[in-house]
């Protein structure tokens, strides 16, 4: 938009990342989405994230067809949170289910509406030790937890501070939307201005190569031979990625910390509406006990926790509603899938696969004594392991959150190669499109 001549290098065939789209058996399914975040509240205003997305993509908000959350929950054991697009809605249920909280959360919540979150400088402060000295009741931190870590977390067992605080206004204070018809609504027009602006998208050509010479990148070189050199380059791939890519290697000295955690996820597709089974949440954030544990598992699979996501609960009931989906997620052990050969890959994936349907179903009102009339509708069903991952956008571990180490600023170790997306530091959909924006913005259009 801006008068630089720009080529988009891409190892997969189809554009989006972790956020991409795919057919099986006629049937269309979105790689990621579960929630667009940040939707634009009444409260959020001008200043919503996406509005400011949008406006700088030059992509009509209302394109994007919107639908809003029903509502949402976070279960741990017996107790439940509830939550809308409306904030206020959050509030009341924290107040209800924790009332010696109250003065807590809200100091809590002042707290993070002053801590500068947004600013590359931000503090990355453990959120579990803020949570300790803020609230009193271990359940309540523990509960806000773990929505934030599983839309956004590098780190094992906590997130950082300024991530927690991105993460919670994303989901609570502004709301989560889908658009109608899913992430291609968000690719569609990207790819389209692409088009218009004249910038070469080169797709099925991962870099092989990024050449430097002293303090500068001098050229990538591509898995084809072919050279490309450029004034400045932006990266997306991740920072261990990225620094994997380096020629000579070692030609930086900076060794980012390797991100470790990964997912499984398990779609169910099946005849009619989730509401024909009463089931009228969009998304289940679940945990068995009072104590949440994330990160790597120990086993392939940590069952202990999960999120379910009804993407056909968005938006108004659709009473003719033929097809809907279940998705489960659940954390899930690199090595293990990426040892096993082909034949006990595929039984293991189907033996789990049955585990979180018995076990994701059972934090859905009555889901267990209807998990035999739900089995019986499902058409069809597709898991996705930390193998996917890795194979599709050759992320180090399958990593789904990158490296615990952040560049907010994008620097790297080289004055025109710059990091945007994860490792910047900004997760989700929204985040990781505006961190390149950012770095498009501050860095090639106007660096200091
Ligand atoms: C199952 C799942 C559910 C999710 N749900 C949501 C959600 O509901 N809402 C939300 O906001 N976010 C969600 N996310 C997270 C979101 O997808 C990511 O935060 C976002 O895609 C990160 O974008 P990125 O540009 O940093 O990296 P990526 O999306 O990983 O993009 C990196 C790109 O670099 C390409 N690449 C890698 N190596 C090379 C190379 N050598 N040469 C050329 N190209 C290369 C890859 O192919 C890829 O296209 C989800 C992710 C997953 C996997």
């Amino acid at each position: 938009m801006f008068g630089k001549k720009v080529v988009l290098l891409e190892r997969h065939s189809v554009v989006g990342g972790l956020n991409s789209f795919y057919s099986k058996k006629g049937i269309k399914f979105d790689v990621g989405l579960h929630a667009l975040t940040n939707y634009p509240s009444p409260q959020s205003g001008k200043s919503s994230p996406l509005l400011k997305l949008c406006r700088q993509l030059r992509i009509p908000l209302d394109s994007l067809d919107l639908l809003p959350q029903s509502h949402s929950r976070i279960t741990f054991g017996t107790e439940s949170l509830r939550f809308d697009n409306n904030f206020e809605y959050f509030v009341s249920q924290v107040e209800e289910k924790f009332p010696k909280e109250r003065d807590r959360f809200q100091s809590l919540l002042s707290k993070m509406d002053e801590f500068p979150a947004y600013s590359i400088d931000a503090e990355e402060l453990s959120t579990r030790d803020i949570l300790k000295e803020s609230i009193m009741d271990p359940l309540l931190s523990e509960m806000l937890l773990c929505p934030t870590c599983y839309y956004g977390s590098a780190r094992k067992n906590d997130i950082d501070f300024p991530t927690f605080v991105m993460l919670f206004d994303a989901i609570f204070k502004q709301g989560l939307a889908r658009p109608e018809q899913g992430i291609r609504a968000i690719l569609k027009p990207i790819v389209s201005k692409l088009r218009e602006l004249g910038v070469k998208r080169m797709m099925k050509s991962p870099v092989q190569s990024i050449r430097a010479n002293g303090s500068r990148i001098s050229e990538i070189k591509l898995e084809n031979d072919e050279c490309i050199s450029a004034d400045f380059v932006i990266s997306t791939c991740g920072a261990v990625e990225t620094e994997a890519l380096l020629e000579p290697s070692g030609a930086s000295s900076a060794s980012t910390e390797q991100g470790c955690f990964s997912i499984m996820e398990s779609i169910f597709v099946f005849e009619g509406s989730p509401r024909d089974f009463g089931w009228d949440e969009t998304v289940v954030f679940f945990n068995d006990s009072k104590t949440f544990s994330f990160g790597e598992p120990e086993g392939p699979i940590d069952l202990r926790s999960g999120v379910l996501c009804m993407p056909e609960n968005y938006g108004a009931p659709d009473p003719g509603s033929r097809e809907s989906k279940v998705r489960i997620t659940h954390p899930a052990r690199f090595s293990h899938w990426t040892g096993l050969e082909q034949n006990s890959y595929e039984s293991e994936k189907a033996l789990w696969e049955e585990k979180i349907l018995q076990q994701g179903l059972a934090y859905l009102p009555e889901g267990k004594n209807q998990m035999d009339a739900f089995k019986s509708k499902i058409i069809l069903r597709d898991t996705f392991t930390p193998r996917t991952i890795k194979k599709y956008t050759d992320h180090t571990n399958g990593a789904l959150y990158g490296s615990p180490q952040k560049s907010r600023d994008g620097s790297t170790a080289f004055e025109n190669l710059f990091l945007a997306g994860t490792d910047q530091g900004y997760v989700g959909i929204v985040g990781s499109m505006l961190g390149g924006i950012a770095i498009a913005n501050n860095r090639i259009l106007r660096p200091d």
